[in-house]
């Protein structure tokens, strides 16, 4: 099936336009695709499946477990928006394996207390565990006294790599048209009242236009005059090829999230190759989508196997590989799903993940689809609005801390 320009022939105009095919934009352009077959075009700069973005890895973290009820309210709605497109792809994309939020008694924990009254809000049940019953439970563990746990069962994983697969081909079953290696140069008004887009390789028209363009979101937003103030980090994740493969396995081991004084660790089991994986939350350098360098930092793999060879041994094993990624974060670190309304283009949608998205990119892609297609979303994200102060205050100070952290620097 020939997909792209030679598929298109002549024909420059779509009913919709998505800018980006990463996470996000490929569930756009997925969920659209749905909504108006034949009637949808992504764009992408590079090809698909390229890695310099923010989405492409086996594996991300998904939970109903959020610290913030705009997110915990969505959590069950993105289980759903996943499972639609298993069904619909028979690909398993989401493995449950139960989740760990691990903090320290008397520094860390008001912020698993967060976590706690949150869910209970939502009514989503979770366990809290003391150290002893953390290591009765998963012995692979060898917690300090003091570190206290809340596990959430619904926790798992989701196969990026092969979501953002699924999304594409699921959408060109649908009559979608996917063009990569294709730069969003411009975006403009045309004289016929259309959202006009034009690229290296000629120019299209749309109705409505999503922008799904990750760490250059502003590169594109700025030929109409948005800007959305974002600070893109360079993150890492490690694999290590632990000897002990079969106790960190998603059956026999959850993911886990460690708050501790200084960093927030993340880590996953076994999936998609044979290493377990291990990153520090925004722990990275700013930079900016076409300065990173790939290269990772010796230090933050150095502070995992630290952590590690404490709390968990034989998670550890030669470091298999260290693999860079962006991420983009809005300076509360909430997301932007909006319309440029006061730019008077209220036909640009568009959406900023923050650095925390990919357990939610299918189901921000049916969201940006409803507001495309009916101009509202049935889901409330009514506090990811592109007018708040973290947006349009130029002195709005960054919520989050980026880099290692001095012991007392974070709250
Ligand atoms: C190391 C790491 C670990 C993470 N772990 C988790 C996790 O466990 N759970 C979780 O939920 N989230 C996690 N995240 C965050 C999550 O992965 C991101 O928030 C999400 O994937 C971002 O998706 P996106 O579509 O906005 O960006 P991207 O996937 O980067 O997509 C943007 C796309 O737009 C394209 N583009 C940009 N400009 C143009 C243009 N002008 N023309 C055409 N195309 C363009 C880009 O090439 C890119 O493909 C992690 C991120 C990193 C880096």
């Amino acid at each position: 099936m020939a997909d792209g320009l030679e598929a298109i022939g002549s024909r420059r105009h779509f009913q919709y336009i998505v800018v980006g095919c990463g996470g996000i934009g490929s569930g756009a352009v997925y969920w659209l695709s749905k909504r108006a077959p034949g009637e949808v075009l992504g764009l992408e700069q590079f090809e698909l499946g390229h890695e310099r973005g923010g989405s492409q890895d086996v594996s991300r973290i998904i939970r109903l477990t959020y610290h913030d009820d705009r997110y915990t309210k969505l959590t069950p709605a993105t289980f759903e928006a996943w499972a639609e497109v298993e069904r619909e792809s028979g690909q398993q994309l989401v493995f449950k394996c139960g989740g760990l939020q691990l903090a320290e008694r008397g520094s860390t924990d008001h912020i698993m207390e967060k976590y706690a009254v949150a869910l209970d809000r939502n009514n989503i049940p979770y366990e809290r565990l003391s150290s002893a019953q953390l290591k009765a439970r998963y012995p692979q563990f060898t917690p300090p006294p003091n570190m206290v746990a809340l596990y959430q069962k619904d926790a798992g994983l989701v196969d990026a790599a092969l979501g953002n697969s699924t999304h594409v081909q699921l959408a060109r079953g649908n009559g979608a048209v996917v063009i990569d290696r294709c730069p969003v140069l411009r975006i403009r008004r045309n004289p016929a009242g259309n959202v006009e887009v034009t690229t290296t390789k000629g120019t299209f028209t749309c109705r409505k236009l999503v922008v799904t363009a990750g760490a250059w979101l502003n590169d594109v937003l700025g030929s109409i005059g948005v800007h959305v103030p974002v600070t893109v980090t360079q993150e890492q994740v490690t694999y290590f090829g632990t000897p002990h493969i079969k106790d960190f396995t998603k059956d026999r081991f959850p993911i886990w999230i460690y708050h501790t004084p200084r960093n927030d660790f993340y880590a996953l089991p076994v999936h998609g190759n044979s290493g377990t994986k291990i990153g520090i939350d925004a722990g990275g350098p700013p930079v900016t989508g076409n300065t990173r360098t790939f290269q990772p930092d010796p230090v933050r793999t150095k502070t995992t196997r630290d952590l590690l060879e404490k709390i968990l041994p034989k998670f550890l094993g030669p470091e298999m590989f260290t693999k860079t990624c962006l991420y983009t974060m809005t300076m509360d670190r909430h997301f932007v799903v909006d319309t440029c309304t006061q730019q008077r283009f209220s036909d640009v949608i568009v959406c900023c993940g923050a650095g925390h998205a990919y357990k939610f990119a299918s189901l921000l892609g049916k969201i940006l689809s409803e507001m495309a297609v009916d101009g509202r979303t049935q889901y409330d994200i009514s506090q990811f609005n592109i007018d708040r102060p973290a947006v349009t205050d130029p002195n709005f100070k960054p919520t989050f801390y980026m880099g290692l952290q001095p012991a007392s620097s974070k709250l």
